[in-house]
C-alpha cells in the first residue's frame, strides 16, 4: 500500500503550537490510510438483521488508543454503530471473572472452529468450539445469566462501559429486529440448552446476548477497549483495572485464534494481532504494550469482516512491523547503571570516621539500578550478570523505580536468585517499590520468611540503611561524636580561636525538637546555621532529601550568596545549633576583611567538593 505516498492537505499543512509541530507521524499515516481507502466501497451491509442494512454504507472511522492514554482519531471516529460480535471477547473476559477458568473452560472450548459465526456444530463432546462463535457466545451469556439472573444483561453493559470509559447505550431498534429474526441464534440456544451449557430461561439468555451485540460504541471506544487488554486490563484512560491480568491473557489467545471468523488464520498470519470483528462494521485490535485500534466501516466481505478496517489493519501492521510474533528485545538494556558507593552515596552526610569506613569498604554495597519492565529474560541476564562478576559487594540493591512491571517468571526467577544469595549471606535489598506493591508481595511470598528481603520506596534510603550496616559491622557506630566544636565547620576552617570566638558572640544558640522545622523553602535566607549536636535533613518541599546532616555540619549557608531559601530544613531528632545572622557576619567583615575572605573561600571549597561529587554522580549514572 502506498498510504504514505499520499499527502493530504492536512498532512503538509502541519499546525503550529509554541514552536512544535502537533501532528504527528502516526496521525499523518491514519490519515493517509483514511483518504486511500475510503474510495474503496466493495463488500455489502450485512442484512441477516433487518435494521442493520439501513446504516449508512459509507462511514468509516479509525482510532488508536496508546497505553499511555493518548487516542488518535480520524474520519467517522465517534459514529455510533453496534457492536455486535466484537462485544464476544470482552463478554468472555467478563465470564472468567465471574466465574472463574474452570467454570468458563468446562462449558466452552477455545479451539478454532474453521467454520462460520453462526454454525451450530458444536464440539464431539458438545460444547461450543470457542466463546468467539455465537454458539460460544451465548454460551458465556448463559454462565454470566446463571451468576447474575436478569441483571446479566445489566452487568454486561457496565463490563462494556468500563472497557470504553463512558456509558454506553443500546439501538434498540437494532436488539427488535434481532430478536425478531435470530432463529438460527435460538436454535443455538436451545441445542446448547439440551447439552446443559445453557441452563434454564434459555430466552432471557437469548435477550441478554442480542442486547449485549445491540450496544452502541464508536471506533474510539473500541480504541479504548483494545487499549485496555493492549494495557493488562487496566484502561489507558481512566486508569481502572477493569479486568486483572491474567484474563487479558486467555481473551487474547481466542482473539488471535477465532477472532475474525474464518479468516482467523489468514489474519494472523497476515496482520498478526489478536482482533476481533463483528458484523456491525467494527473491529478491535489488541497489540499488547503497545496500542489499542479500533475502526469502522459496515461494509462486510464475504467472510463477515469489514472490507476498509481489514484494510486499514493490514496497512498499520505491515507499514510499523506490528506482527505480535515479530518482535525483538535487547535485554541488557534493563539495567541502567551498576556501581557502588564510591560514585554513588547517600545523602546522609557521614562523620569523618564514619566516611572512613565507607571509603575504605566502598565495593561492599553495589547498585543496580533497572529499567523497564522485566520479564523472564531480563531477570535470567540480571542473575547471570551478578553470578558473572567478581563483585565483593555483600549488600546489593535492586533498584525498581523505573520498573513499571515485572512479570511472574521474572518474580520466581529473582526471588530465588534471593535466596542463593541470602545463602552466600549476601543481603538484598529492593528499591522503587511501594510497602504494598505487587511486585513486592509476590516476590516475599515466593522468597519465604526466612530470606525475605528488606524494600524501600526511596533508593536513598536504601543506600542509607546499606551504608549504615558496613558502618555498624566495621564499628562505626561505638564512636559516634555527640556534639562538635565550631572549629570543625568547614565554613570556619582554618580561623584562629579568637576569630572563632568573635563570629560566636554574633549568633545566637538555638534548640529545635524532633520534627521542627527550621528553615522553609521561598523565605528571605538571612541568616547561617552551625549545627552541634542532633541530626537535620534538607529536602525540597516536594519531600525529596538532598541531604541528612550531624555535627559539625553547616546549612543554610548558601543564605550568603542567595536571599531566598531553596530548601527546607527539618530537625530529625533534637538539635542544637548556632544561627549567625548574615547581616552580623557582614558588619563583622567590613571590620575584618580578612577574616571574611577566609570565610568565603571555604564557602567556595565546600561548593566545589558538592559539585565535584555531583559531577562524578552523573558521569556513572549517565555512562550506560
Ligand atoms: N448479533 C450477531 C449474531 O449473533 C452478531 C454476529 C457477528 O457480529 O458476528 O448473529
Amino acid at each position: 500500500m502506498d498510504a504514505l505516498n499520499h499527502q493530504s492537505s492536512r498532512d503538509t499543512e502541519l499546525l503550529l503550537q509554541g514552536g512544535y509541530a502537533v501532528q504527528t507521524p502516526l496521525q499523518q499515516f491514519l490519515e493517509a490510510c483514511h483518504e486511500e481507502f475510503a474510495v474503496n466501497q466493495s463488500g455489502n451491509l450485512a442484512d441477516y438483521i433487518p435494521e442493520l442494512a439501513r446504516v449508512d454504507p459509507s462511514g468509516f472511522g479509525i482510532a488508536i488508543a496508546t497505553i499511555d492514554g493518548h487516542v488518535y482519531e480520524v474520519g467517522d471516529s465517534r459514529v455510533p454503530f453496534t457492536i455486535q460480535s466484537v462485544s464476544k471477547a470482552f463478554v468472555f473476559a467478563l465470564a472468567l471473572e465471574l466465574l472463574g477458568e474452570d467454570r468458563v473452560e468446562a462449558a466452552i472450548g477455545v479451539e478454532p472452529s474453521g467454520e462460520a459465526f453462526n454454525s451450530i456444530r458444536l464440539t464431539s463432546d458438545n460444547k461450543p468450539f470457542n466463546p468467539m462463535v455465537n454458539a460460544g457466545a451465548i454460551a458465556c451469556s448463559g454462565l454470566i445469566y446463571r451468576v447474575e439472573g436478569k441483571n446479566a444483561f445489566e452487568r454486561i453493559r457496565q463490563s462494556l462501559c468500563a472497557f470504553a470509559g463512558r456509558d454506553l447505550d443500546v439501538d434498540e431498534s437494532v436488539f427488535e429486529s434481532e430478536r425478531a429474526t435470530g432463529n438460527r441464534n435460538r436454535a443455538i440456544a436451545w441445542l446448547l440448552h439440551n447439552y446443559a451449557v445453557v441452563e434454564n430461561h434459555v430466552d432471557d439468555v437469548l435477550d441478554a446476548y442480542f442486547r449485549q451485540c445491540a450496544v452502541l460504541v464508536t471506533a474510539r471506544d473500541l480504541a479504548v477497549m483494545a487499549g485496555t487488554l493492549a494495557n493488562r486490563g487496566i484502561n489507558p484512560i481512566t486508569g481502572k483495572q477493569v479486568i486483572k491480568p491474567h484474563v487479558v491473557a486467555r481473551v487474547l489467545s481466542v482473539m488471535t485464534s477465532s477472532g475474525m471468523y474464518d479468516y482467523a488464520g489468514e489474519w494472523i498470519y497476515r496482520v498478526g494481532i489478536p482482533a476481533k470483528s463483528g458484523v456491525g462494521g467494527g473491529i478491535v485490535a489488541a497489540l499488547p504494550a503497545q496500542i489499542g485500534l479500533g475502526t469502522y466501516s459496515p461494509r462486510l466481505d464475504s467472510h463477515g469482516n469489514s472490507v476498509r478496517g481489514l484494510e486499514v489493519c493490514k496497512a498499520i501492521s505491515s507499514r510499523f512491523d506490528l506482527h505480535v510474533l515479530n518482535r525483538n528485545a535487547d535485554v541488557r538494556t534493563c539495567v541502567m547503571s551498576d556501581y557502588d558507593i564510591s560514585s554513588v552515596s547517600s545523602r546522609r552526610s557521614r562523620q569523618p570516621h564514619e566516611q572512613q569506613i565507607l571509603e575504605d569498604r566502598h565495593d561492599d554495597v553495589r547498585v543496580l539500578e533497572l529499567v523497564g519492565a522485566l520479564n523472564f529474560a531480563a531477570i535470567d541476564y540480571i542473575t547471570r550478570r551478578l553470578a558473572g562478576t567478581q563483585s565483593k559487594a555483600s549488600l546489593l540493591v535492586l533498584d525498581f523505580r523505573r520498573v513499571p512491571d515485572l512479570t511472574m517468571a521474572g518474580s520466581r526467577l529473582l526471588a530465588s536468585t534471593i535466596k542463593t544469595l541470602g545463602g552466600l549471606g549476601i543481603t538484598v535489598i529492593l528499591s522503587g517499590v511501594e510497602a504494598t506493591s505487587n511486585l513486592i508481595s509476590t516476590v516475599v511470598s515466593l522468597t519465604g520468611d526466612d530470606r525475605k528481603p528488606r524494600h524501600f520506596l526511596l533508593l536513598d534510603d536504601a543506600i542509607e540503611w546499606a551504608e549504615d550496616q558496613i558502618i555498624y559491622r566495621f564499628g562505626g557506630f561505638s564512636v559516634v561524636k555527640e556534639t562538635s566544636h565550631l572549629k570543625e565547620q568547614a565554613l570556619l576552617a582554618d580561623l584562629t580561636e579568637a576569630e572563632i570566638e568573635a563570629i560566636t558572640s554574633l549568633a545566637t544558640a538555638r534548640h529545635y525538637k524532633p520534627g521542627q522545622q527550621i528553615v522553609k523553602a521561598g523565605e528571605i535566607a538571612n541568616s547561617v546555621f552551625f549545627l552541634q549536636s542532633g541530626m537535620v535533613s534538607i529536602k525540597l518541599p516536594s519531600g525529596v532529601r538532598l541531604a541528612s546532616l550531624g555535627p559539625g555540619k553547616e546549612f543554610g549557608e548558601m543564605a550568603m550568596i542567595e536571599r531566598t531559601r531553596s530548601a527546607d530544613v527539618w530537625a530529625d531528632t533534637d538539635v542544637q545549633c548556632l544561627e549567625l545572622p548574615i547581616d552580623a557576619l557582614t558588619g563583622h567583615g567590613a571590620l575584618y576583611p580578612a577574616v571574611s575572605l577566609r570565610i568565603l573561600k571555604n564557602l567556595s571549597a565546600v561548593i566545589a567538593r558538592r559539585l565535584i561529587q555531583a559531577n562524578a554522580k552523573i558521569d556513572v549514572l549517565s555512562a550506560y
